[in-house]
This record gives C-alpha cells, structure tokens and sequence, in this order.
C-alpha cells in the first residue's frame, strides 16, 4: 500500500476562492501542494468552493437569475407582446436547480485538483508552528500531523451574528440559510442594508416576498459614490423594497410562528412583526480555531490575522490570504489574485496586486459597479476632478432591452485627464466594469475611452458616451449632464 504523503511544499488551509486559486497556481510552479478543507454539503459530502461557492455569492447570483426570469414573466414581457398564463414558481425546484450548479461547478474544481496532484485532504486543519498542521479526518475523526515548506491561510469568513436577534435557523435566519428557504415568505425583515442584505433582498422581493430592510447607519450604501447611492436608493424604493434608514434593530423575538422586531429611529420605538427575519450585518474572519495558542499566530482584536503588504503574517513562511485579513475588502477576486500573488512569491516571483484598482460590484438588478475612488473622496482631498455622467436612457442597446435605469459616471483628474473613478449603476453594470478597469491598469486618460471605437448598438457605449461627455462631444445627449 502507498504510504499516505505527510511532506508538502505548501499547505494551503482552506478551498474558497482564495485557497483554491492559490493551491491550483503553486502546483502550475512546481510545487507539492496539499489543499486542507473541511466543508461538507447536506449530504454529507465533501465539497470544494468554500462559502463562495456554496453558500454566497454564487449561491446567490444563481437564485438572482431564476428570481429575474420570474419577475420578467410576471411583469416585463406584457409589453413585448408575449402573453404566459398560470406562471407558478416552485422554490424546492429552484433551490435544487441552484444545488445542480455549484455540484457541477465544485465536481470542476475536484478534477483541476485532480489534474494537478494536489492532494486534496477533507479535514479540520490547525496550524500548530511555522510548519506543521494538525488534521482531523472528516470520515474517520483521526489525528495526524502534515508538515510544509510553506504554509497559507485561506479559511475565509462567515456571516456575523448578533447579540439581538439570535439565529434560530428557522424564523430568525442567517444568510447562509436565507439562500435556502423551501418557500418564499410573506413578509419579511432584513437587518442590514449592505451588500449581502441588498442581494438577498433582490432575490426575495422579486419571488414576491414584502421585503422590509433595516439600516442602522442613515447613509444608504456609505461606501459607494454618493451620487451612485441616491439613485440606487430610489430605484430599490421603487421597485417596492421597504428601505428604513436610521433604523438600529434592538431585540427579535419569535412566537406563533411570526418574529417580533423592535427598532429605534429618530421618531422612537418601532414593532414590526414579520414572517422571517434575515440577519445580515456583516462577516467575520474563520481565526476562531485556526491556530494552535502555542503557534503565536498574531490576529488583531476583531480575529483578522495580521499581515504585512506581502500577505505575510508574524509566522516566517506562513502567509493569510482572502476574507482573513484587512488587506482590502471581503471580495472573492481579492482572495484569487492574493492566492495568486502568494503562490509566485513561494516560487520566487513578485507580481504585486494592485489595490487600488480592485473592482467592486453589488449584485442586485439592476447591478452597481465600481472601481477607483468616489466624488466625495476625491472632494475631500481637493483634488482637481472633472465628471462626465451618461444616463442609460440615451443608451440606445438599454432602450431596446428596456433596461434604461441607472448612469454611468466617470471621474477624470481636471488637469492631467486621468481616470480617477469609474461608477456605474445599470443592468450589467459587473461586465460593464471591466473595460474602466483595464483602462485604469493602464493609466488611460478619459480621452483614451473617448477615442476606441465601441460597438454599436451594446451598453458598453454608455461607458464611452460618458468619456465623451468630458470632451463635450456626446452624440447623442442634448445638454452636457
Ligand atoms: P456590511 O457591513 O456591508 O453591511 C451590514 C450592515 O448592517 C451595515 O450597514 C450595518 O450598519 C448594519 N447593521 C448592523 N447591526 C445592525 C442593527 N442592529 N440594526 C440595523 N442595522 C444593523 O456587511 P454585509 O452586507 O453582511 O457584507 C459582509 C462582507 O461581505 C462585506 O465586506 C461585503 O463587501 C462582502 N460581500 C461582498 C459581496 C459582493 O461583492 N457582491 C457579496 C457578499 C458579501
């Protein structure tokens, strides 16, 4: 029998979208690589993708289209003179239709393991010192010990709870749960208006769920260019999310098969009483037991292990990559290119990441997506900016899908005319985004869009339209915006 191998080159901790891109690129450099993950689905089965995959983002983008496909049949299509009867929705199909592309999409992943000889190990894994892991087997609960050269930490996030609203798991829901319901709920309360709130909220309420989202910060989607928020703002309003601002929730409570909210704002104390409760005010960091105490492994007081600008942490030769560290936000492309990055750098490459161009995207419908800095940044250092806006409504491809809410707006340095800040909000605002990116990457100016030629008719002239709107020679607008 083949002795099981316990010496690797690099361990990585964690198979997210973080650990996994960093396993697949030090194995394409040579290196013996071990991929330790312990998740299993509801069937008990091991599963790579991580969070990512299997219960969030992805998860959700797939529930977003099917929740689309049903809003458009209920309510778009009358007017293109397509007429369906009897349009029902079956949430156990959807759910399982959702299930059937992350198997197919984790069933890849397991043959790029396989067709890279990495071992992938299904196991609870403990860093023990700067080289060796401990692992619980899954199947058969046994202890060993793994050595590496190098190891990285990818074990990700998970959804934060609060003291206020306990989970229950069935009226009083995280995230991770509220991607799995078997019907959709009359009424329901969200806490938290961020990006995991907006998106669940996008699913449900277009399922025909009366969806209430609870914020207590009174800035809607403080981080994003405020001009992007108001409109985002005002088309969630109206397409009937229930959007209270101001709003901290201080306690839930479930009883005859309802949930009791209360929540204060400026006017006081405020019941709400609802079918399902989701709880989405943020994620925290997987350091709960990831490192053995006599490790020394140094995490900061909100659990985010420390690294340097190298994705080093206190640990020579241990490095902490994705949703674990401060290094940025909590974006799954983040996590790959720092996989990416950490796997050269053990290689001895360095091809430094980017930061500051790091594209942002809420998936909602219509989409919001950024990359750069935001008007009010750029204001508050007095930096000399000029702004070309253009709305989708002179963009003749979103007339013709009818898809004409939202604008695209770019920033540019008033002097030296470079792209400062791409922000736009429409119907594949995501895709949208990567044309700003890769003029950002390569220093373009706004005269530099203005001058390439795009197709028409496609929504990707919405993105020039605004370049030239800079120059003041759009087309196809009659006042500059
Ligand atoms: P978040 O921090 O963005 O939003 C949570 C919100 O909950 C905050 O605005 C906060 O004010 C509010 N809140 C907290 N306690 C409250 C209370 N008692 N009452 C009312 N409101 C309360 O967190 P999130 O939306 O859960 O996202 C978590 C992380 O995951 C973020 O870093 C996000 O960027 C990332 N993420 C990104 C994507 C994406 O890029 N599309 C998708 C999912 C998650």
């Amino acid at each position: 029998m083949q002795k099981k191998q316990t010496n690797f080159d690099v361990i990585v901790i964690g198979a997210g979208p973080a650990g996994f891109a960093s396993a697949i690129r030090c194995a394409q450099l040579g290196l013996k690589t071990a991929c330790i993950d312990n998740w299993r689905n509801k069937k008990n089965q091991s599963r790579l993708g991580g969070s990512h995959l299997n219960t969030g983002g992805v998860a959700s983008m797939t529930l977003l289209e099917s929740a689309k496909l049903y809003h458009q049949l209920n309510h778009e299509i009358a007017k293109h003179g397509i007429h369906a009867e009897a349009i029902s929705i079956d949430i156990p199909l959807m759910m399982q239709r959702k299930e059937k592309v992350i198997e197919g999409i984790s069933h890849k992943m397991s043959d790029l393991f396989a067709h890279h000889h990495i071992d992938h190990i299904n196991a609870k894994a403990r860093l023990l010192n700067t080289h060796e892991i401990e692992v619980v087997s899954n199947d058969t609960q046994i202890k060993s010990i793994l050595n590496a050269k190098h190891i990285i930490l990818a074990s990700g996030s998970s959804p934060t709870k609060l003291p206020c609203a306990h989970i229950d798991n069935e009226f009083i829901i995280d995230s991770i749960t509220a991607l799995n319901l078997e019907a959709v709920p009359k009424k329901m309360a969200i806490i938290g208006a961020g990006v995991v709130g907006l998106e669940l909220a996008s699913i449900w309420n277009r399922l025909g769920a009366e969806t209430i989202l609870l914020e207590a910060q009174d800035n809607f989607l403080s981080l994003l260019d405020q001009q992007i928020s108001g409109e985002a703002y005002r088309i969630y309003q109206h397409q009937g999310l229930d959007l209270r601002l101001g709003a901290r929730v201080i306690s839930a409570k479930k009883g005859n098969k309802k949930v009791t909210i209360e929540y204060q704002d400026q006017d006081g104390t405020h019941t709400l009483r609802v079918d399902k409760l989701i709880v989405a005010c943020g994620r925290k960091p997987n350091t709960a037991d990831l490192a053995a105490p006599e490790a020394n492994l140094l995490l900061d007081d909100n659990g985010y292990v420390y690294v340097d600008d190298n994705c080093r942490t206190n640990l020579p030769s241990v490095y902490a990559i994705g949703d674990l560290t401060l290094l940025g936000p909590m974006l799954a492309h983040k996590g790959i290119e720092e996989g990416v990055f950490v796997a050269e750098r053990i290689a001895g490459l360095h091809n430094p990441i980017n930061y500051d161009n790091l594209p942002c995207v809420v998936y909602t419908e219509p989409e919001i997506a950024w990359v750069g800095q935001t008007e009010q940044a750029l204001r508050s250092t007095g930096e000399a900016i000029k702004i070309g806006i253009y709305p989708l409504t002179a963009t003749i491809r979103a007339l013709a899908m009818d898809k004409t809410e939202g604008l695209v707006k770019i920033i540019a340095h008033a002097e030296t005319d470079k792209i400062l800040g791409v922000h736009i909000i429409g119907t594949q605002a995501s895709e949208l985004i990567a044309e700003a990116v890769i003029a950002m990457e390569f220093s373009a100016s706004s005269e530099d869009l203005a001058r390439t030629i795009h197709a028409r008719p496609t929504l990707s002239e919405s993105v020039h339209d605004a370049a030239l709107v800079l120059k003041d020679s759009a087309l196809h607008l009659s006042t500059r915006h």
